[in-house]
């Protein structure tokens, strides 16, 4: 597969350790693929396509090694290679949908939120306000779309905690009834599977893309 070649035009910071990067270049994919970047002399690393199919590429970013600290140094007219679409963690053909997120992990779903016309309920956790990323473009979602933020480290008049089965029963009442994605560390999958399982939702209707085991 040959590398696309991506140039930054934009590089936002969230809290301290968050970044949204802007590309000037579209790809096309499925909501929820990702692609691999590769800088030379590091090892090629998997990040999550955050745009809509077609439109310029927006990847969203947390620090945690070299890589990651690479991409939240990039500037406008920075080039980084890539390879992909890759990925099986896209979105169904189901009616009704809930994306579970965890910080960056909101990076597949926003593409999905974007791209979609299903009925979709998200449930975003954040630490605190700084940490929410497109807030502007959350709140002015369509009607097909309800978006659920909740802060487990600061208050506010929204929701606080972190999600419970009390969220999903709260926010997502007809939880039966949908397909539910989660995508982030394995301990925070499994234990939201095991929430999802306890409240009745068949395995059947639990997806899941593991970014790293912790
Ligand atoms: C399919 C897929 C899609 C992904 N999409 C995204 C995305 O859209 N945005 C994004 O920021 N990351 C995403 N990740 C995670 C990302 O690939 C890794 O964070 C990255 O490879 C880390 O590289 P690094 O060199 O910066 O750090 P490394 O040196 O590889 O890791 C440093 C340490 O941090 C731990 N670690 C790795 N990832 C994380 C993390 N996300 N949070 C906390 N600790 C971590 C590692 O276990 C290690 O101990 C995705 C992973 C997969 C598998």
């Amino acid at each position: 597969m040959e590398f696309n070649e991506l140039t930054c035009v934009r590089n936002e910071e969230y809290g301290h350790n968050q970044h949204v990067l802007s590309f000037k270049e579209p790809l096309s994919f499925e909501p929820g693929h990702y692609v691999t970047v590769f800088f030379e002399g590091m090892k090629p690393a998997p990040f999550s396509l955050a745009s809509a199919p077609g439109k310029p590429v927006q990847l969203a970013v947390e620090i945690v090694g070299a890589v990651t600290t690479k991409l939240s140094e990039m500037k406008p007219g920075d080039k980084v290679k890539v390879k992909g679409p890759f990925g099986r963690f896209v979105l169904g053909n189901e009616e009704k949908s809930c994306f579970i997120a965890g910080g960056i992990g909101i990076a597949p779903f926003m593409s999905m939120l974007r791209a979609s016309e299903h009925d979709m309920i998200l449930l975003y956790s954040c630490k605190d306000q700084n940490q929410i990323l497109w807030h502007d473009e959350l709140d002015s979602m369509t009607d097909n779309i309800s978006v659920n933020i909740t802060l487990t480290r600061a208050k506010w008049n929204h929701i606080t905690g972190r999600v419970s089965q009390e969220t999903i029963k709260k926010y997502v009442p007809d939880y039966l009834d949908r397909v539910f994605y989660v995508c982030g560390p394995l301990t925070m999958i499994n234990e939201l599977f095991e929430m999802l399982a306890g409240l009745g939702v068949s395995k059947d209707n639990l997806k899941r893309e593991v970014w790293y085991v912790q």
